[in-house]
């Protein structure tokens, strides 16, 4: 399988170039060649199949040339280590639950999955991954990283913008894990990371590199739990939707992926919050990125999603056939609320605020549509503690390892926002 990017102005690569460049050098993404179409004895024993195994066998049609099966094999069996559950909330709706794993979000996949994919490629020279947050990414990148041979992780957050959940859960790790309290404001941090990156004089000294969230090695892995899904289901009497809670798109495209390679998914829903560009890209065919504006359902606050280009890509730029594959609707802060209020009500189900946006869309669609629907929940209402609390009047549980994350020490380092210093620390270490 070769790589091209989505502007066309390089030279197509290899999957193991196109995970350590991460974009590529034309500022584009990376795309595959082809899209393989499975045969249909592989849906006829997808029921019987692990999570990790699935996910092996999916990621060798991407994978294949850059290494080894068994490599491979062992590489999914420990980044899908944790369950991926089909929960049935109500007739003909359900919720596949992506946030058991050890940040409590969906991103843990695409973060253990890159992870372990840079460790084997960085052949034996230490890699340093910088990454700047202003919240989940960091600690969903750190905790992918955990411990991993080879690899050293520097998170660069802004001092006093980041929730007290989040920060502990990328501080308090030690090991291979660096937290820089920067001086400063999210922006400042993102600056600092790509002054790293455009200095040659540090880059010949000091193997560095990023895992954010357009490299192919994040996204790619997501297409496996649209298939796990589908092999929970028990029967499919109707046709099959999936509504996706979107900001960066990458969780959507990835299920675009996987329907393109013959899983029979009717229609995606693209679920976003009052960040509409995409949605309202489907109702007028223009695509006018803008400044995001905040809201509670804040990992999906983004106002120019990067992987728009690999749809754009996929549909070869045809707005008609885009939206006959996806349909979008948007939501207000309250929407959502009376929608987490409503779900808990009558069903007992706790929804997260990105959840409940998924919930919103898959609702909409169902008024018009005779569809058995799958909404993504993304992360866990602890996460979410104040805002799930407030809105449902109800004291939420814990989970036990984010307890013990949260009487953990704080192990960052404060530092001036000042790239000189930066550098300085780098090189020390
Ligand atoms: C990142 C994130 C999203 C958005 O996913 P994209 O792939 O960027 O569209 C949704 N929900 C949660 C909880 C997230 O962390």
């Amino acid at each position: 399988m070769k790589y091209i990017s989505t502007n066309h102005k390089t030279n197509e690569t290899t999957f193991k170039e196109a995970v350590i460049q991460g974009l590529a050098i034309d500022g584009g993404l990376f795309y595959p060649t082809e899209i393989p179409v499975l045969p249909e004895n592989f849906f006829k024993s997808l029921n019987n199949k692990s999570l990790y195994l699935l996910a092996y066998e999916l990621l060798l049609n991407y994978a294949e040339g850059s290494i080894e099966n068994d490599c491979l094999r062992k590489l999914a069996q420990e980044a899908f280590s944790f369950e991926i559950p089909l929960v049935e909330v109500e007739k003909d709706t359900y919720s596949l639950e992506l946030f058991h794993g050890p940040t409590l979000a969906f991103k843990d996949v695409g973060a253990r999955v890159t992870a372990r994919f840079m460790s084997h490629f960085s052949n034996d020279k230490k890699l340093t991954i910088l990454v700047a947050t202003s919240g989940d990414t960091g600690s969903a990148v750190a905790n992918g990283f955990l411990g991993i041979d080879g690899v050293d992780v520097v998170v660069l957050y802004p001092k006093g913008m980041v929730s007290s959940i989040q920060e502990k859960q990328f501080t308090t790790l030690g090991q291979n894990i660096t937290a820089l309290e920067i001086n400063g404001t999210f922006d400042d941090c993102q600056t600092l990371v790509k002054e790293a990156f455009n200095d040659k004089d540090l880059r010949s000294r000091k193997n560095i590199s990023s895992a954010n969230s357009i490299s192919i090695a994040r996204f790619l892995p997501q297409m496996v739990y649209y298939f796990y899904a589908y092999a929970q289901l028990k029967e499919l009497n109707k046709p099959l939707v999936f509504s996706v809670p979107s900001g960066n798109y990458g969780n959507l495209t990835a299920g675009l992926f996987a329907k393109k390679m013959g899983l029979p998914i009717d229609k995606f829903i693209a679920s976003a919050n009052i960040n509409d560009v995409v949605p309202e890209y489907l109702k007028s065919g223009k695509f006018m990125p803008r400044l995001s504006k905040n809201t509670i359902s804040n990992a999906m606050d983004v106002g120019n999603p990067s992987n728009f280009a690999r749809i754009l890509e996929m549909y070869d730029h045809d707005w008609k056939s885009i939206k006959k594959d996806i349909t979008g609707y948007s939501f207000t802060d309250s929407e959502t609320k009376k929608t987490m209020k409503d779900v808990f009500n009558r069903t007992g189900y706790v929804l997260d605020p990105h959840g409940a946006v998924a919930y919103s869309g898959l609702k909409a669609y169902q008024k018009e549509n005779d569809v058995i629907g799958i909404f993504l929940e993304t992360a866990h209402p602890a996460k979410f503690l104040e805002t799930v609390e407030k809105t449902l009047s109800k004291k939420i549980e814990i989970p036990e390892n984010l307890k013990a994350t949260l009487d953990k020490k704080k192990l960052s380092i404060e530092m001036e926002n000042s790239f000189e210093v930066f550098k300085e620390f780098l090189l020390s270490r």
